[in-house]
Parts: structure tokens; sequence; C-alpha cells
């Protein structure tokens, strides 16, 4: 099953990350959305924080199916609906298999391709799938190649900060920063910058 204490350094990784730069991820929101992005997510941390101690007595399918449902109900926006998908892709994957790089990968891949087609979303959209994206790639080769634990963290986080950065030069073809054309060229995607930060906080808690 999963272990409580794993799972709530994960969450509470997560909730300082966001709190840190929340100023910065509102900033970008509202340069090229509605300026909502920091405190949807944050609404959604807090949720899952409230339930920390029975995701942790609930095997890594279960909670990501819980955490899924958490999110889904508790975000909203565009965002919600998203990370909603992705987590109860992942809860379908890892039914009765245990956590292991291998696994992650397969049920992360498996969790973003959901997300791709639940967003009609694809690469180079400006979105926070320029992030996820590379990051389910290097993790397929990690599992593949069986990279050790630091050489992993550090090419995640590597091509999640090169996703993120990214962005700041496309124009969007989805979401709300679509209406905007060219004029959405020269900011980083809110989205894009939540999911860098939040794997940057998760990797740290596994290093
Ligand atoms: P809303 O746009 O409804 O206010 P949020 O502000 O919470 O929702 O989230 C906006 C973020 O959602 C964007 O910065 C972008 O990364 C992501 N996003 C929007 N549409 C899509 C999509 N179709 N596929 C993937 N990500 C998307
Ligand atoms: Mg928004
Ligand atoms: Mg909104």
């Amino acid at each position: 099953s999963a272990s409580s204490t794993q799972i709530k350094a994960y969450i509470q990784a997560a909730d300082a990350v966001i709190r840190e730069h929340a100023e910065e991820v509102a900033a970008l929101d509202q340069a090229i959305g509605d300026g909502d992005h920091v405190a949807n997510l944050q609404r959604g941390l807090a949720a899952l924080d409230s339930i920390t101690e029975e995701l942790g007595r609930m095997d890594w399918s279960a909670a990501f199916q819980k955490i899924g449902m958490n999110l889904m109900s508790s975000v909203g926006g565009a965002s919600g609906s998203l990370y909603g998908t992705l987590f109860l892709a992942m809860s379908k994957a890892m039914k009765d298999k245990d956590m292991s790089l291998p696994n992650l990968a397969d049920a992360f891949g498996k969790g973003v391709e959901a997300m791709k087609q639940r967003g009609k979303a694809d690469l180079g959209e400006k979105t926070m799938l320029d992030v996820l994206i590379p990051v389910t790639n290097a993790l397929r080769q990690a599992a593949q190649e069986s990279w050790d634990l630091p050489k992993t963290l550090e090419t995640l986080n590597q091509v999640a900060e090169t996703g993120c950065e990214s962005t700041r030069d496309m124009i969007a073809t989805k979401g709300r920063a679509s209406f905007l054309g060219e004029r959405a060229r020269g900011h980083i995607d809110a989205g894009a910058r939540t999911s860098q930060l939040i794997i940057k906080a998760i990797t740290d808690v596994v290093a």
C-alpha cells in the first residue's frame, strides 16, 4: 500500500512550493489567462492535504483515484478536469501494481495520454503538457535504461525546466491564452510553471 508519510510529504512539498511562488504564478495567469490558476491549484492542494491520512492507508491505485476525484471537484477551471483525468488514468494503470520506476513511467505515460485526449492538446500548444510530455518521455527512458536515481531526478528536472521555458515564445492554441494570439508570446504558461514547480518539489522529497 502507499505509505502515508510519503504521500503526505509529496502533498506538503507541492503545497509549499506553490505557496512560495504564488505571486509569480498569479501574475503569469493574469498576463495571458484569467488570473485564478494559483488559487485553483491551492484549493486542490488544500483538499488533498485534508485527506492525507486516508490516502496513506490506500494502495497507490486507490490513492490516485481518490486524488483525481478530489482534484476534479475542488480545483475547477480547465486545469481541474485535466488533473483529475491524469490521476484517474494513473489509478487505472496502477491497479494491482507496486510502485516501481517502470510501473510509475507506464502509469504517468497513460495519465498524460488521457490528459491530451481530454483537452485535445499536444506538445507545443503552450500548456502544462509542454512540461508533462517531456517528463513522461524521460521517465520512460529512465525505466528502460535503468538509470540511477540521481540521474533520473536530475533529468526529470532538466526537461521540466526546458519545457516550461519553451512555452515563453509560443502562441497558445488551447485554453484562454489562445484568445490572445500573438500577444501570448513572451509569457510563460502558468500551468507549465506550476507543473514544473511541483515536479521539482516531489523530486526533492524523493532525493
Ligand atoms: P482556467 O483557464 O479555466 O482559468 P486554470 O487557470 O486553473 O484554468 O488553468 C489554466 C492552465 O491550464 C493553463 O495555464 C494551461 O497550462 C492549462 N490548460 C488549459 N487548457 C488546456 C488543455 N486543453 N490541455 C492542457 N492544458 C491546458
Ligand atoms: Mg485561469
Ligand atoms: Mg478560470
